[in-house]
């Protein structure tokens, strides 16, 4: 088995890092996310069924995980197709795939939209969160489950020959299952086999990220190969956040473009807006964190899709980096956030 060091794994096979380009870390282009389904507040469950239309995008908006249909984002490929080459045109050259075991993932339907559009696509090996793991995933050692990520990366994942490039996103809930806790522990021992790079969705609980990286650490991964996805609904606190950037990990701002008032996962969070965002970013650019942070939009559901009135994948490209500008992060650091981070956390060490 050749070694991947210093290459990284895309479906279509290795790359030398220097051609991936602008790079979104967290996104989804295949998903059934019908595991999260929210049911509506009392009086308004009628309003789960049928399509997206113009009368009910707004509230699809608000209670995006309470509508059925939206959480199928796999219906979309040709919508998906489409904004992959607007991605392009706008500069973009590399998109990290995190649908991992649980939430559908589609290698094919992956390796496909890579052909088709020229976009790097980088496929996410292991599992999401316990709610989706099996009976067999929840009976596994964590050799078992080491086993099978480290086949995902080097032989092939479902059943086909196309192979992952990150581990993740590992889904890990709040507070931490049994079964997440092996997964994690199978994370960090193919992490520490392979050289490969990982990326961790923690729960909703400020203490969850430090937890996590605690165990990966314990567990053999190496820290500085690692993403801590969802900041963004994770940590609000400024003097916390720096206290977790200590740690060495990469921080992820990856919600951009998710803007809404009440926040039907966790209610007690304020989702920050996009301009919170980029005042976050900011700070930890002021604080000499420019070459940990990562960022990107997690499109997880259809009404994200341009074809559904959102933003799409060119987002951050198009509207983000200007205001980035505007808000004194220089080009330098951009590029540095979207293009040498990336580059540097996909290389197989
Ligand atoms: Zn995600």
């Amino acid at each position: 088995m050749p070694s991947l060091r210093g290459k990284a794994q895309t479906v279509l096979g290795p790359v030398e890092p220097e051609h991936l380009g602008y790079t979104l870390t967290h996104e989804h282009l295949a998903m059934d996310y019908s595991c999260s389904f929210s049911p509506p507040s009392p009086g308004q469950e009628p309003l789960s069924d049928g399509p997206i239309e113009m009368k009910n995008l707004f509230w699809i908006k608000q209670n995006p995980y309470s509508h059925k249909e939206n959480l199928l984002l796999y219906q979309e490929t040709d919508a998906v197709k489409e904004e992959l080459l607007r991605f392009k045109a706008a500069g973009g050259g590399t998109i990290v795939e995190n649908t991992t075991t649980g939430i559908g993932r589609d290698m094919n339907t992956l390796k496909k939209l890579a052909e088709e559009t020229g976009v790097h696509i980088i496929a996410g090996a292991g599992f999401y969160v316990d709610s989706t793991h099996s009976s067999q995933t929840q009976a596994m050692t964590v050799e078992q489950l080491t086993g099978i990520i480290v086949d995902e990366i080097l032989k092939g994942a479902d059943g086909t020959d196309i192979k992952c490039g990150v581990v993740g996103e590992i889904g890990c809930s709040w507070p931490l299952t049994q079964s997440e806790h092996r997964v994690l522990q199978a994370t960090a021992q193919a992490q520490s086999q392979l050289g490969c790079p990982i990326i961790i969705h923690p729960g909703r609980h400020s203490d969850a990220p430090f937890q996590l990286i605690r165990i990966l650490q314990e567990a053999g991964a190496d820290v500085s190969k690692t993403v801590m996805s969802h900041l963004d609904r994770t940590i609000c606190d400024t003097k916390k956040l720096l206290e977790f950037a200590e740690l060495g990990c990469y921080l992820e701002y990856d919600l951009f473009g998710t803007e809404f008032l009440h926040y039907q996962f966790h209610p007690d969070t304020d989702m920050p807006s996009d301009n919170d965002r980029i005042t976050r970013i900011r700070i930890l650019v002021d604080e000499g964190y420019e070459d940990r942070i990562l960022m990107a939009h997690d499109v997880h559901t259809k009404h994200r899709l341009m074809k559904y009135g959102g933003h799409g994948y060119s987002h951050i490209l198009k509207n983000i980096v200007p205001k980035m500008l505007i808000r004194g992060i220089s080009q330098d650091k951009i590029d540095k956030i979207l293009l040498a981070n990336p580059k540097r956390w996909l290389t197989f060490k």
